[in-house]
């Protein structure tokens, strides 16, 4: 079976792969000329753990292609999957669709023979049979099907994400689509996904509804935190105390800075303007967008509160740039919220980042030292600030920090240290929903189950 993947941004390229990878014919395809001649090049135009060693030994079994011509891989495919942005519009935060109407007219003009349009770009109810309305007006003797397949991998965990997913979402009516859905994701269902046939509009709500869900919840706990902090209670016992219950589970419930990155910032915001649009306003997703852009916004606060109410002129070490660890993609990344209010504040500010720098530099422009490591960014600095939870930062040489900053201070926005080793150390340690490190007061320190079992 041939396949052809428009669009080779995180979810296109990884699609592509991991399709090339079950053994199929696929063809990536871009309108970006230079993200495709690296491609060919073989060099990864994004970071995603894995996808280099995959791109390279697809390649190599002559299972995998990169071009920017749309209408030759259209032409030839059984399968044309559209992966296009669909980014906020600035007005009311719907996604923009422009993108993936141009591609869908280049696509509707270019096919031949019985094909499959299968959508995986994430997009408002209706969209999908819109699609097919364009396809059959712009090409009125056209044979095809169309198909929403919206896609759940996270950055990051992508390709195992791909191979072994919860559930497959298909919003297909016609046989023949469903036929060729059943035959292309087979691979993936022997290993023991579910493939859940549905209509147009039910996959596309199930894509916003699962993203605004995991959205509310970090929400919550966030929430949840901030009074675990007020009240004495530690957020990572209660984190887990709630998770054990299965009727709740322990996932998405780590406290944080709020959430990012390019799905639960512009899932949720367009899932507010359909309801709204619709008549029948989401009260909890407005509170949950409204919630995590005020908790972005005094992240900086806490910051400067914990350096002690005046950061102007101090130095700042900030480990970590990304939304999340395991990608380069700085999209809604807290980081952006951040840095540019502690420098309007009067810090300087030094910056590591495993993967995310170069795009990094792209959105903070002003008066960042970029370093070439944890412990070069610490050099000279007032304080040490957590913002991603890479592994290389998880196990830091304690003493190393405490000798090379100049003060023992460290704000950790991911939990990842344990306070009673913070406390050993004799840091001023600052975290999310559990009780401050204070150095004077290390000796009356309350300690938490989390801190005695070591957890
Ligand atoms: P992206 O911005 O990383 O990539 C989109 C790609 O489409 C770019 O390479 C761009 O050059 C290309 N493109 C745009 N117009 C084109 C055209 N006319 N012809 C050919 N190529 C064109 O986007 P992404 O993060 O991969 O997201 C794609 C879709 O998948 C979005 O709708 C998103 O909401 C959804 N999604 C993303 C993720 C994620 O983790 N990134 C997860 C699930 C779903």
């Amino acid at each position: 079976m041939q396949i052809t993947m428009i669009g080779t941004g995180y979810v296109g390229l990884v699609s592509g792969v991991c399709f090339s990878e079950f053994g199929f014919q696929v063809t990536c395809v871009d309108k970006d000329a230079d993200k495709i001649a690296k491609l060919q090049q073989h060099i990864m135009p994004i970071y995603e753990p894995g996808l280099e060693q995959m791109v390279e030994a697809n390649r190599k079994a002559g299972r995998l292609f990169f071009t920017t011509d749309l209408p030759q891989a259209v032409a030839q495919a059984d399968i044309v999957f559209i992966a296009v942005g669909t980014p906020p519009n600035e007005t009311d935060g719907m996604p923009d669709l422009v993108a993936l109407n141009i591609v869908t007219k280049e696509v509707a003009k270019a096919l031949k023979g019985y094909t499959l349009v299968v959508n995986k770009s994430t997009v408002p109810l209706g969209t999908n049979r819109n699609i097919s309305k364009i396809i059959a007006e712009t090409n009125p003797g056209a044979d095809f099907d169309v198909a929403s397949n919206p896609e759940f991998l996270r950055e990051g965990t992508a390709i195992k994400d791909f191979m072994a997913p919860d559930r497959i979402v298909c919003g297909a009516t016609s046989k023949r689509a469903r036929e060729h859905l059943n035959k292309l994701y087979e691979p993936i269902c022997l290993n023991g996904a579910e493939i859940l046939f549905t209509t147009f509009e039910s996959a596309e709500m199930i894509k916003y509804a699962a993203n605004s869900m995991l959205a509310t919840r970090i929400a919550f706990i966030n929430e949840i935190a901030d009074l675990c902090e007020k009240t004495g209670a530690n957020i990572r016992d209660v984190a887990r105390g709630v998770g054990l219950d299965n009727r709740i589970g322990d996932k998405f419930l780590q406290a944080g800075p709020g959430y990012g990155g390019s799905c639960c910032p512009k899932d949720t915001l367009a899932l507010q303007q359909m309801a709204r649009n619709a008549g029948v306003p989401s009260q909890l997703v407005e509170a949950t967008i409204k919630s995590n852009d005020a908790r972005k916004l005094s992240m900086s606060e806490k910051i400067i509160t914990a350096a002690g109410g005046n950061i102007k002129s101090k130095t700042v070490a900030i480990l970590g740039l990304t939304f999340k660890p395991g990608t380069d993609d700085m999209r809604e990344s807290a980081s952006l919220y951040i840095i540019p209010a502690l420098i309007a504040a009067g810090a300087e500010i030094r910056a590591y980042d495993p993967q995310g720098m170069e795009e990094a530099a792209h959105h903070l422009k002003t008066n960042i030292k970029w370093c070439d490591d944890a412990y070069d960014a610490m050099q000279g600095a007032d304080m040490l600030v957590i913002l991603t939870e890479w592994n290389e930062f998880r196990s830091l040489d304690l003493d190393k920090v405490r000798a090379t900053l100049r003060h023992p201070l460290v704000v950790d926005l991911r939990n990842i240290y344990k306070r009673q080793d913070m406390k050993t150390h004799g840091f001023h340690y600052v975290s999310i929903g559990r009780q401050e490190v204070k150095p004077s007061e290390a000796n009356i320190l309350d300690l938490n189950i989390e801190d005695e079992l070591a957890a």
